[in-house]
């Protein structure tokens, strides 16, 4: 019989019964949308859960950065990586911001902090670093030159759900750090997404384009659009969130089970862990060094597919090389994204991933090498 279809991901969900129960409100309040009581709720339990002072519910994890963009008036260069998910670069270029391109460090794929003041010129407005994979980036670094400068710094933090770094919540970093809560992530409202931030003048304005810039029945007084969370998705929030700590804690069994059986393999090499982060598990990129291992990045993924296990090359290609960003922007002047973005795959990882299962993904990588010539 042929092998249930193993993806790389599978989202969170409560139980059924959990989640009716948590919506049956709704039906008697008819308050579906527009900051009811689920969002309220929701919002206060996600800040005590994050550590942070202040968070704004959005739609999506994009528009929470398009949003922080916009709502900090930026205009010029936006110094970021291109080794992350399309959102990125798109909520950079849709708000009229120019995306300068800075090389990514080889051991942890985040931005290369030596690189970026030689990157700054006097249209640099904000850097917008990505925790690709939930590693987190050289945040004391970032925040010297961004002092140095005077520049804003908005951490696209949508892998970097419910970590801490020596003890401090993740969204506390920067002047702002944007999650998203989409199917796919470690959390999920099923869409959703969360803006953290200090300035409680950001935040007003955060909200004005969160909800058409309205104050009160006749007041209008900011020009927004509309990227509220609605109430559906809230309660999935306040569910999800009372089983998020035993869902990383199964994703870590995942991510150990796959680190014991791909220790010490030739050339291949998971990402590296930092000591002083309290990790979340979200991917399990592995880097391939097809020389020494014997078989290349795409044909472990076309081997893993023939056995109905479905890798991704995340993240490939990188978006400076986008086909809607051609002649615009210059892939090769960050040599080290390039060369992981072409070297680098993300294994199958979920809450519910039995060791079996990780089992047979790590036999079939294995399968890829050629015979021993002994
Ligand atoms: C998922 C993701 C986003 C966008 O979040 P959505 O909620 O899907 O809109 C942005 N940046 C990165 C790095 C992501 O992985």
């Amino acid at each position: 019989m042929a092998q249930k279809k193993i993806l790389v991901t599978r989202p969170s969900m409560p139980d059924m019964d959990e989640y009716t129960a948590e919506i049956k409100s709704l039906w008697d309040s008819h308050w579906i949308t527009n900051m009811g009581a689920k969002h309220r709720t929701f919002q206060a339990q996600l800040e005590e859960y994050l550590g942070v002072g202040s968070a704004e519910l959005v739609v999506n994890g994009h528009m929470a950065l398009e949003m922080t963009l916009q709502a900090m008036g930026l205009e010029g260069e936006v110094i970021t990586t291109p080794f992350t998910f399309a959102s990125t670069t798109h909520a950079i270029v849709r708000s009229g911001l120019t995306p300068v391109f800075c090389d990514i460090n080889r051991k942890n794929y985040t931005i290369d902090t030596s690189q970026i003041e030689s990157l700054i010129t006097e249209n640099t407005c904000a850097i917008v670093p990505v925790h690709v994979y939930g590693c987190i980036c050289d945040i004391e670094e970032i925040d010297r030159i961004a002092k140095k400068h005077g520049l804003k710094v908005i951490y696209d933090a949508a892998h970097a759900f419910g970590e801490t770094r020596k003890g401090i919540g993740v969204g506390n970093f920067g002047d702002a750090s944007c999650f998203s809560f989409h199917a796919t992530k470690v959390f999920n409202t099923i869409e959703g997404g969360a803006i953290c931030y200090k300035d409680r003048e950001l935040g007003e304005r955060l909200y004005d384009l969160k909800n058409f810039g309205i104050h009160g029945s006749e007041c209008v007084s900011g020009i927004g659009a509309n990227a509220k969370m609605n109430e559906f998705c809230a309660a999935m929030g306040i569910c999800n969130l009372r089983h998020i700590d035993e869902e990383i804690g199964r994703r870590k069994k995942v991510h150990l089970r796959y680190r014991k059986n791909l220790n010490g393999i030739k050339g291949l090499s998971p990402r590296a862990v930092d000591h002083d982060v309290d990790f979340n598990y979200a991917y399990f990129p592995l880097l391939v060094d097809s020389e020494k291992f014997g078989a290349d990045r795409d044909s472990i993924i076309e081997k893993l597919a023939e056995n109905n296990i479905f890798a991704r090359k995340y993240f490939y290609p990188i978006t400076s090389s986008f086909e809607c960003y051609r002649g615009m922007f210059d892939p090769e002047a960050t040599p080290v994204a390039m060369e992981i973005s072409r070297n680098i795959l993300t294994l199958p990882i979920y809450a519910g991933l039995s060791m079996k299962n990780v089992d047979r993904i790590c036999e079939c990588i294995m399968e890829c090498r050629p015979p021993a010539v002994t």
